[in-house]
């Protein structure tokens, strides 16, 4: 069982990582979790997440109200308390001002483009909430379009939000979303990202079932729908990147597999645009990702 000692706990690692990975300056950003149905455990407002103590955190209930702590909750806390509302299954709440994936919040680009296995496996697209005065209760209204369908998203022109099943695998995901801004902004700094196929983002969302992820939504079928109940990401029809190689596609005159390779190896035929991954290598991203997550 979690004991608010080790609650206490994980939020001043949370913090400091976020702070010593630079995802916070100052006193940016701020942590909750839930303590029990009816209260959550937050980080406290002015104080820098890098240098937090256990006994500086806040203890409120399901409207914001302090119940106990010598400092005030954060002032994010509408916004924490719209996530837990809205989200039953979501244990923990992270927000942070990650450098290039809030330069992506700033420039208005959602990163919802199908680049990624292990993020259309995991997050499927991250969405930008529209521009909202920080904590004020605009924030929370912003949030709560995307949070049913979303486990992170952008902020315009402030910064990520991320939910979990606990602290760290929120936490996680903010790291995640950081990692794919940053990829995502040295491919269009290389002339642009190839995107994997509308046919492969579905064969990678049925990974989700294979590995048991949790997604809050389905990715949606129509890229152009104004449906909020889905992920939208973007993906080319037809020809596009491959990373799941179909077994019927092997044509029978292949070799066999060698013991040492699996069986699902893409044809040899396979048209040289595709991207070559075993399906060992594959299911080896997928489990680092869903590791990272857990
Ligand atoms: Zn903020």
């Amino acid at each position: 069982m979690t004991t608010e000692s080790s609650l206490r706990a994980d939020i001043v690692e949370v913090g400091r990582r976020l702070y010593a990975r630079a995802y916070t300056a100052s006193n940016d950003g701020n942590i909750s979790v839930r303590l029990d149905p009816g209260r959550l455990l937050m980080t406290p407002k002015s104080v820098c997440k890098g240098f937090m103590t256990p006994d500086m955190m806040c203890i409120t209930d399901l409207e914001g109200r302090k119940l106990q702590g010598d400092r005030d909750p954060s002032s994010e806390a509408l916004m924490h308390l719209e996530v837990y509302r809205q989200r039953p299954d979501v244990q923990a709440v992270v927000h942070a001002h990650p450098p290039i994936a809030t330069g992506f919040a700033v420039a208005g680009i959602p990163l919802n483009k199908a680049v990624l296995a292990e993020v259309l496996t995991t997050l499927g697209s991250i969405p930008i909430a529209e521009y909202a005065t920080p904590s004020t209760s605009e924030l929370p209204e912003a949030v709560r379009k995307y949070i049913k369908a979303h486990d992170g998203m952008l902020l315009a022109n402030h910064g990520a939000l991320t939910v979990g099943a606990d602290l760290f695998a929120a936490y996680y995901k903010m790291e995640t979303i950081e990692h794919f801004a940053k990829i995502s902004l040295v491919a269009r700094l290389l002339g642009g990202e190839n995107l994997i196929a509308r046919e492969e983002v579905d064969r990678l969302q049925g990974l989700r079932g294979t590995y048991g992820i949790k997604a809050p939504a389905p990715i949606c079928a129509d890229p152009a729908t104004e449906d909020v109940t889905c992920q939208v990401v973007e993906a080319p029809e037809g020809r596009g990147l491959r990373l799941v190689p179909d077994l019927l596609e092997t044509p029978a005159s292949a070799a066999p597999a060698r013991q040492s390779e699996p069986a699902l190896k893409p044809a040899a035929n396979a048209d040289d645009t595709e991207i070559r991954l075993t399906y060992r290598e594959l299911s080896g991203l997928i489990e680092e990702a869903i590791r990272s997550l857990r």
